[in-house]
């Protein structure tokens, strides 16, 4: 038994037994698991030459591209530790995770090459660099189709096997970075038992059945799934795409996301599952020209990641005819630990689901000195072999959020009597005014009901004697109107007193989100104190 959880080279090995079935699309490139292997052989190979052995860091900077799982794989069935990097960070931000994982070699498309170069010079662990996708030979880097051809031809490299590494399940496996909402990211290691079981997890969540504790779930059928999130954040990566590998799903990637064009390929592809964070399901149901396409093959739409307000999963359901899902999870718990589809989500639109059937939860007291009863808020902590072996390069940081196995996650949640999760807020994000405690998100709750709002979020205002007091920042909905006290009429209405926004500040943009979709409050507080 010991030895009974697979690897991700495991994973990799036996994906070749899905052969000819589709393993990525992306625009007009079709690569089968079969080639997806050849390529991930060949790759390994090379990076071996180049001198990566168990335990070093590699770099991973892309798009969604077919070259991404290839990449991901070669590394880590290697036992070196991919590192997958914010496609969207700046020069300066890729300079911090490349030094701070301490990444020997770095495999990025030629969009993030420009980036790198610029760098380079101050990275002296940097020796590979491999770049995909480069028009011209490049000067300190080899282009990925040097060593493997385009992806058409994958197909056509060698039938060679992966070359020789010894690797345990619990072995160092992947360095992800949180997203960067509350404070600079961090790096959670992970290892391959942390991967490999949240593979279990989304088995189950494929499986479209709600599973109870001691359940084994039914094998899925093969899937089409558009995969829009970025892999370089955990729930794509490993929930997601490790996971579709076991199963065998056919992945289509974009460019980048746009709902029309989401749409245009959900009718192409006969796409069956999306999803990743509440903001594409709602871009797609608000979407004008949403009639013009056939999205009758969507049979489940799941996300995670940030709060989905109760509407939404009726509307999938009505609008879409195709199952709600919804989990939580963060990056120190690789991805999932909740998570619910269908009815059970119907039934409680406010849940994130109970946890998967590898993870535990408990809520405690602020101070971590009591576990609270059922139905009390307090911090969410996750148990389980998903949860990362703590914070690379922060003995500090890991000290404080690890504790005895369980994660600290930081957020404030309550439990059913069925085992049922509610993410209230966190623990950040809540408003203390002068000890009454107001949860940001039941107050956008409120204002997001209101027809004119669009977009809303709420932040706490430092004040002398109360300590905090609640504000807002609301987008509105276009050719639409609402004043400041007419919104804090219809709060006022709806909840008590103290929780009524003192100021509402209307802005013409979005509210600004990081990758995962998730508004950046820390951005917002700077632009009241300006509005001052
Ligand atoms: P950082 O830790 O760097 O500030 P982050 O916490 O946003 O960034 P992630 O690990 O990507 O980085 O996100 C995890 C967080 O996302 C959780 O702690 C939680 O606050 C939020 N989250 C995840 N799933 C849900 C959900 N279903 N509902 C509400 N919030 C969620
Ligand atoms: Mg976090």
């Amino acid at each position: 038994w010991k030895n009974a959880l697979p690897t991700l080279r495991a994973i990799v090995e036996a994906s070749r037994a899905h052969g000819d079935t589709l393993c990525t699309i992306y625009r007009d490139e079709r690569v089968s698991y079969e080639a997806g292997f050849r390529a991930t052989a060949a790759l390994a190979r090379h990076l071996r030459e180049c001198g990566i052995e168990k335990g070093d860091r590699v770099a991973l900077a892309m798009r969604n591209l077919p070259e991404w799982p290839v990449a991901f794989f070669a590394i880590t069935a290697l036992g070196a530790i991919c590192v997958p990097i914010n496609a969207w960070w700046t020069a300066e931000e890729l300079a911090f995770g490349l030094g701070d994982s301490g990444s020997k070699a770095i495999i990025c498309d030629a969009e993030r090459w420009v980036r790198v170069s610029e760098i380079r010079d101050n990275l002296p662990d940097l020796e590979t660099c491999i770049v995909s996708r480069a028009e011209a030979p490049l000067e300190g880097a080899r282009r990925l189709e040097d060593i493997l051809g385009t992806s058409d031809a994958w197909a056509n490299l060698p039938d060679q096997s992966l070359p020789p590494a010894d690797i345990a399940p619990d072995d160092d496996a992947t360095i992800f970075y949180t997203s960067g909402t509350t404070g600079n990211p961090k790096g959670a290691l992970g290892s391959h038992r942390s991967i490999c079981t949240n593979v279990l997890s989304s088995k189950y969540n494929l499986a479209f059945a709600p599973l109870r504790r001691g359940e084994m779930p039914p094998e899925p059928e093969p899937k089409t799934v558009l995969l829009v999130i970025p892999l370089f954040h955990v729930t794509a990566c490993s929930a997601a795409m490790v996971g579709y590998f076991v199963s065998g799903h056919t992945m289509v990637f974009m460019h980048h996301w746009d709902a029309e064009e989401a749409m245009r390929i959900i009718e192409r592809e006969r796409v069956n599952l999306t999803g990743g964070v509440p903001t594409i399901a709602w871009q797609l149901l608000d979407h004008p020209a949403r009639g013009d396409y056939d999205l009758s093959s969507l049979e489940l739409i799941t996300y995670g990641g940030a709060p989905a307000a109760p509407e939404l999963v009726r509307r999938i359901h009505d609008e879409f005819g195709a199952a709600p899902g919804s989990g939580w999870g963060m990056t120190e718990t690789m991805a999932t630990v909740t998570g619910h589809v269908a009815e059970d989500y119907l039934n409680r639109p406010d849940s994130c689901g109970p946890p998967v059937a590898v993870a535990d939860l408990k809520i405690m007291s602020l101070d971590g000195t009591r576990e609270l009863p059922v139905g009390e808020v307090g911090e969410l902590y996750a148990f389980g072999p998903m949860v990362a072996k703590g914070y690379w390069n922060r003995p500090d940081a890991t000290a404080e959020s690890f504790v005895d196995g369980w994660m600290r996650t930081g957020d404030l949640a309550r439990l059913d009597e069925e085992g049922f999760c509610y993410i209230v807020d966190r623990a950040k994000d809540m408003v203390i005014r002068g000890g009454e405690n107001i949860y940001s998100s039941e107050v956008e709750n409120v204002l997001y009901e209101h027809p004119a709002v669009s977009d809303a979020a709420v932040i706490g205002l430092p004040h002398r004697q109360l300590g905090e007091e609640p504000a807002a920042v609301v987008h509105l909905a276009s050719g639409e109107s609402a004043s400041e006290a007419e919104l804090q009429e219809w709060v006022a209405a709806r909840l008590a007193h103290f929780k009524v926004p003192v100021r509402i500040a209307f802005t013409d943009d979005t509210l600004p989100r990081n990758a995962n979709g998730k508004i950046l409050k820390k951005d917002l507080r700077g632009l009241f104190e300006t509005a001052d």
